[in-house]
């Protein structure tokens, strides 16, 4: 096929389809409305903070094997600080209590019989709850089978599955929860090293990308709203940009990668999530004292993680729609008070900024994926690609880099090779 493909929408799913796309070959055309790329997991310089940060912290494992392919791939990977253990600290603020879960590295979960490497306060059995989540019929919820209590639920699975999800997990679809289960705790401590962007988000997944794709003769044109597509029978036939309209050759294909909300304004007839729910961030500027952990997870606290980078410190708070009309100075203030309390800093707050990033991702409940679309389209020449399509996973850089990774393959006539792509990992 010698055609050229159409990517709308520069976030990461479009990113993942162009560069699978130009890597074999194909003339890739990437246009975004925005005056950057990233989408929803970009950084940008902060004038409040005189910094350069990210939209939200975000945090891969080292079970994400399309993440860490693609990384590799645009060479991106300098820009990420992998953990060397399989270990996530955590801490109370309400009892003060410290602790760090250490799975082992295998698949066989010895360390659960383990206490110094287990939760305090829980035993080994305790553990095993979550074995009606990874045995859920279609359309349960985690609550349906689990029982969410406890002081298991409490310091693990609750903070775990609502950062996974970001929707309350005793509302969030079981088999989302499960996949992200199977791919994590249940993979054994290889696939839990904690992955963070210490370099910044656009320095890893985003501007090596481009680069890629411009070195392969690639387009990136940025300020180019989609506005309209061109039917003719079961092919798209045009994309119309306002100020310029594409009429496409034969062989020209699309992929759009573009938030549910304008993928369904553009072709209303693909079903989509229509509920989202908010993460917001708070970013202090000040230098994490010695030994900070590179995440440390939170409970009983309005903080549920706290991610340490050179240069600051950031708090990110899930499904957080409770806090959308807190005033930005006092959520900064209560969350510095407790990141002091955490790690030992002055409680006079440092330069600070607040992100609430309001439709962060779909609400992972079984209504809202059940809305989910495959990638493939009714038109020839147009597939979808982005976290809230049909990716097996809530809406997460692993899936929207396989979302990307299933619409090259479905465009190239091979939509068994993500199988293959994640048997090569
Ligand atoms: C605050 C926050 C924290 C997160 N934390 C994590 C985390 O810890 N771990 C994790 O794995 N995931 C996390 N995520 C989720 C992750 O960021 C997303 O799943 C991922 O970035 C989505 O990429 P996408 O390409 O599917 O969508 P998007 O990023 O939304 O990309 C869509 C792109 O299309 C463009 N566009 C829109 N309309 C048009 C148009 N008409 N024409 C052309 N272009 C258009 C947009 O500008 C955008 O660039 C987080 C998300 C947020 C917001």
């Amino acid at each position: 096929m010698a055609g050229i493909v159409h990517v709308i929408g520069a976030g990461l799913s479009g990113l993942s389809a162009a560069v699978e796309l130009a890597d074999a070959g194909r003339r890739v055309v990437v246009h975004e409305a925005a005056r950057f790329a990233g989408g929803r997991c970009r950084s940008y310089h902060d004038a409040a903070l005189d910094l350069t940060i990210d939209n939200g912290n975000h945090l891969l494992l080292s079970g994400n094997w399309a993440a860490l392919a693609y990384l590799d791939r645009i060479g991106g990977r300098d820009a990420v600080t992998i953990a060397d253990e399989p270990a996530f600290s955590f801490a109370d603020l309400a009892t003060g209590e410290r602790w760090t879960l250490r799975p082992n590295q295998g698949r066989l979960p010895w360390w659960i019989l383990d206490a110094r490497r287990r939760v305090p306060g829980t035993r080994a059995p305790d553990y095993l709850a979550p074995i009606g989540v990874l045995r859920a019929p279609p359309a349960a919820t985690v609550g349906e089978v689990m029982a969410c209590r406890g002081p298991l639920y409490d310091r693990l699975w609750q903070p775990v599955l609502l950062a996974a999800l970001n929707t309350e997990p005793g509302e969030a679809d079981a088999q989302l929860a499960a996949q992200i289960l199977r791919e994590t705790l249940a993979a054994g401590g290889q696939a839990c090293r904690p992955v963070v962007a210490t370099g910044g988000l656009s320095a890893a997944l985003v501007d090596p990308a481009i680069a890629f794709l411009r070195e392969r003769g690639g387009e990136v044109r940025f300020g180019r709203a989609l506005k309209r597509v061109a039917l003719e029978g079961a092919r798209v036939s045009a994309i119309h940009f306002g100020d310029d309209d594409i009429t496409l050759g034969a062989d020209d294909q699309v992929v759009l990668a573009v938030p549910p909300n304008v993928a369904t304004a553009l072709l209303p007839e693909i079903s989509a999530p229509e509920r989202f729910h908010a993460i917001v961030n708070g970013h202090f500027r000040i230098a994490p004292p010695a030994g900070q952990q590179l995440v440390l997870g939170v409970v009983n606290g309005m903080t549920e993680w706290l991610f340490a980078y050179p240069d600051r410190l950031s708090v990110t708070i899930s499904c957080a729609d409770r806090l959308l009309d807190t005033p930005r100075e006092a959520l900064a203030e209560t969350i510095w008070r407790e990141v002091a309390t955490l790690t030992g800093l002055a409680p006079e707050l440092p330069r600070w900024q607040i992100v609430r990033e309001r439709r962060a991702t779909f609400s992972a409940t079984p209504q809202e994926a059940a809305k989910r679309p495959e990638a493939r389209t009714r038109y020839d020449n147009l597939v979808l690609a982005g976290d809230w399509t049909q990716t097996g996973l809530p809406a997460t850089i692993e899936g929207s880099i396989r979302s990307g990774l299933s619409a090259a393959a479905l465009l190239a006539g091979a939509p068994d090779r993500l199988d293959r792509s994640r048997r090569a990992a």
